[in-house]
């Protein structure tokens, strides 16, 4: 049974589906099944994993609207098997923005993904969900379908502050929704050792949250950014840059900490 995690925070630009894709192609490369989902109609994650949004036929959008199965709305990226790092993906484009309204009538309107997941749970280790920065509908249904969340975030001064508004959401979820959802950590993105304000703020959050912070920390690296407009992870596209293995030793950190997908589900695991 496969792991399922949303990559979330509901502030933009925070490097949200940089992490999706690119651990996305790290645990592909250490061996692990992965299944990577775009919930953000920009569909960033779809296009940064070598897919044309364009050209997908079926989309996430289908599947919450139960009018395509998980199994048939997916694709293989063939880029990223060429790289040694293949996943499935379950892309977006621009006609999920319509989800959210379309949405609003149907009933069970927040467990379409969880439900439809459920049939291809035992063919994945992992499921990673890129969220769209917003609490929206969307991003509900990433958070009912998921054991966990794994929050990305700069160590800038307004980052704790952003924080408290998404911990109390999954608090929301946890109580209402999914009494399985927790925290499963946060990740330093874009570092920086030099900025001393980085370096304090990455200390208040060990300080607040102790063993939820990863010790991989991801450092700011332009390989990173550029990998993108060649459709691929950075992972993929330049496997010795600082960043791209920052990300491979974090596929590998999640690989060692995580209990199997059932401890989550027997609510084994610890809430937020
Ligand atoms: P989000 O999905 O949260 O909106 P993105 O992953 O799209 O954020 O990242 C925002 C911008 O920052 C993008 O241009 C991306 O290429 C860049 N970026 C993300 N992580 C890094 C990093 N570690 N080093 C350099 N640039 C990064
Ligand atoms: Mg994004």
């Amino acid at each position: 049974m496969a792991k399922i995690f949303c990559i979330a925070n509901q502030k933009g630009g925070v490097g949200k589906t940089t992490t999706t894709v690119n651990l996305a192609a790290g645990l592909a490369k250490v061996g692990q099944r992965v299944l990577m989902i775009d919930l953000d109609p920009q569909g960033n994650a779809t296009m940064g994993s070598g897919i044309d949004k364009r050209q997908l036929e079926l989309t996430v959008y289908d599947v919450l609207l139960e009018s395509a199965s998980v199994a048939e709305a997916r694709v293989k990226a063939d880029k990223l098997v060429e790289g040694g790092c293949g996943y499935d993906v379950l892309g977006a484009n621009r006609e999920l923005a319509g989800a959210e309204v379309e949405m609003v009538a149907l009933d069970r309107r927040e467990k379409r993904l969880r439900t439809a997941l459920a049939a291809v749970g035992a063919e994945y280790d992992f499921v990673l969900i890129d969220c769209p920065p917003s609490l929206s509908l969307l991003t509900l249904n990433g958070l009912c379908a998921a054991h966990g969340v794994i929050v990305p975030m700069q160590c800038e001064y307004f980052a704790l502050e952003g924080l408290t508004d998404l911990v109390n959401t999954i608090k929301q979820v946890h109580a209402n929704l999914n009494k399985n959802l927790q925290i499963i950590g946060l990740l330093r993105v874009m570092f920086d050792p030099r900025i001393t304000l980085q370096q304090q703020v990455s200390e208040q959050l060990k300080a607040h949250f102790g063993d939820k912070v990863f010790d991989t920390v991801i450092p700011r690296n332009v390989r990173l950014a550029e990998a993108p407009s060649y459709g691929l992870p950075g992972v993929v596209f330049d496997p010795a840059a600082r960043g791209s293995q920052a990300f491979v030793a974090f596929a590998k950190e999640l690989v060692e900490k995580m209990p199997p997908a059932s401890a989550f589900a027997s609510g084994a695991v610890a809430p937020p």
